[in-house]
């Protein structure tokens, strides 16, 4: 592991140059005594060069896309162009002001009013807001349009939304945060919503449906018109976690196959660096009559000027973030989908399920591959089943063993419904090279988990930081550093 800039530090030794003091004055005489320093500073002094050697050192620790093959499935975790980062700093959109007169912002306002047109365009909804600023985010707002939606009807009844077995954990964390129940359902063994149990969990209290599509298996839901029917048919309203966006855009509008309301995770498909929390953006986008509920302001155009839009204040929800949304991340997005045109942002899709069928059909023979009687989306979920049973090795281990090899580890143990559950999502920004050596490194480790199976024990060798004790870690937090 590094040693630590305490560690290098030499008395004396500096890294900065002031020119000589000019001013007669003792600095010491200007500060109450009761406010000066006792003793020093326990500062590190260290060289220039030091501290450069030190900083990108500690930058290399970490794994970034930059750096390799970053495979965490569900959360796209693809190579997001320079180009977006360079215009997002120029002067023009880093000096406004959130209360700057809408005079003085025309061309921001240009720029959200469009995206918000090009993202309805995209996905086939009448009308997209950009306020909210993850995609959990989202998902609260689009079920707080839900319950407006069933209040404006006056329906008090609808206190429950529904969702699939292998939903990401957001979606109930937002159904309860909204004030719903959460109704789950099974998923049939195709990894697919079992429409029996969906039937026999419907009454007059459904709310809403939440499907993410493809869902989190890496499988595109093809029942969703059947599914839609069923919803409807007693007023819910039907919910898509867009998350997964990325490996149907250009091909399918979720606005015309049944949903009402979706997400998209601007920061995943549409490339901006995201991990850590933050920052991020979740715009939703809604059918027609479900507009009026939609946090205020919009971006409205009148006479060829661009407006705040609070024209349906009455119905709207309100604010649900401060101004406007992450401006920089849509920002991004808008480079994003204008630099790839419609064609670009199909080709996207495309390849990024080519490239997770790819890999799927190449690892087949050596990993449990549970769902596979329909081609895979954009990522698919193998299964660490074969080497528990026979090697007593744990996805755990083979995960830990990746990062040997130079990869990021794939999302583990997520979806629930499989065990040992490995989720490889390559995205469309991988050459086939790399493919093919992430390819080569999962054999290599599944032979080591015959071979050598301590080898995966003891994994990871290589990493700045060995493996961790959790369990330590959590008994015993310790974050701080001391000399
Ligand atoms: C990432 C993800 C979310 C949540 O998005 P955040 O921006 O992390 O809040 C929801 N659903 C699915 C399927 C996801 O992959």
């Amino acid at each position: 592991m590094a040693s630590t800039i305490f560690e290098k530090h030499s008395p004396g030794r500096k890294g900065y140059t002031l020119p000589a003091n000019d001013v007669d004055i003792k600095l010491k005489n200007c500060i109450p005594n009761e406010f000066g320093r006792k003793e020093d500073t326990r500062l590190p002094e260290v060289s220039e060069l030091d501290v450069m050697r030190h900083f990108l050192e500690l930058s290399q620790m970490n794994h970034c896309i930059e750096k390799g093959f970053y495979p965490l499935g569900s959360c796209t975790m693809k190579y997001n162009p320079k180009i977006n980062e360079t215009l997002v700093r120029n002067d023009a959109f880093n000096n406004l002001h959130p209360f700057q007169g809408e005079e003085t912002t025309q061309g921001a306002l240009e720029i959200m009013h469009e995206l918000q047109n090009d993202l309805a365009e995209i996905s086939g909804f009448s009308k997209v807001t950009l306020q909210p600023v993850a995609g959990a985010h989202g998902e609260f707002t689009g079920l707080l349009i839900m319950k407006a939606y069933h209040k404006f009807n006056g329906n008090s009844k609808k206190n429950k939304i529904i969702l699939p077995d292998s939903a990401h954990g957001t979606n109930p964390a937002s159904v309860i945060l909204a004030g719903f129940e959460v109704v789950e359902i099974k998923s049939n063994d195709k990894g697919l919503v079992d429409i029996d149990d969906l039937r026999s969990h419907v009454d007059e209290n459904t709310a809403g449906f939440m499907l993410t599509n493809p869902n989190t298996l890496g499988l595109f839901e093809t029942q969703v018109e059947e599914i839609a029917n069923i919803i409807h048919s007693v007023d819910g309203l039907m919910y898509m976690d867009g998350a997964n966006f990325n490996a149907i855009m250009g091909i399918v509008k979720p606005g015309e196959i049944g949903f009402d309301i979706m997400h998209y995770n601007l920061h995943k498909t549409f490339a901006t660096p995201h991990g850590g929390g933050g920052p991020g953006s979740g715009p939703i986008g809604v059918r027609k009559d479900l507009a009026k509920f939609l946090p205020i302001p919009m971006v409205g155009k009148k006479d060829d000027k661009y407006f705040l839009d609070y024209s349906h204040a009455d119905t709207s929800l309100g604010k649900i973030h401060s101004f406007f949304g992450n401006f920089a991340v849509n920002l991004r997005a808008f480079i994003y989908i204008k630099m790839l045109g419609a064609k670009g942002l199909r080709r996207v899709s495309e390849n990024a399920v080519i490239n997770a069928n790819y890999i799927q059909k190449k690892l087949e023979k050596y990993y449990d591959i549970p769902f596979k009687d329909q081609y895979c989306m954009h990522e698919f979920v193998a299964s660490g089943v074969w080497q528990k049973g026979k090697y007593d090795i744990n996805t755990l281990d083979i995960a830990k063993r990746i990062l040997d090899k130079g990869y990021h580890a794939p999302t583990i143990y997520f979806p629930l419904i499989v065990p040992e559950a490995m989720m490889i999502e390559p995205t469309e920004t991988e050459s086939m090279e790399t493919l093919d050596d992430f390819i080569s490194a999962m054999i290599e480790i599944a032979k080591e988990c015959e071979k050598n199976p301590e080898l995966l024990k003891d994994a990871p060798l290589n990493t700045p930081v060995r493996r961790v004790d959790d369990t330590l870690a959590v008994r015993q937090l310790n974050v701080k550093f001391e000399l």
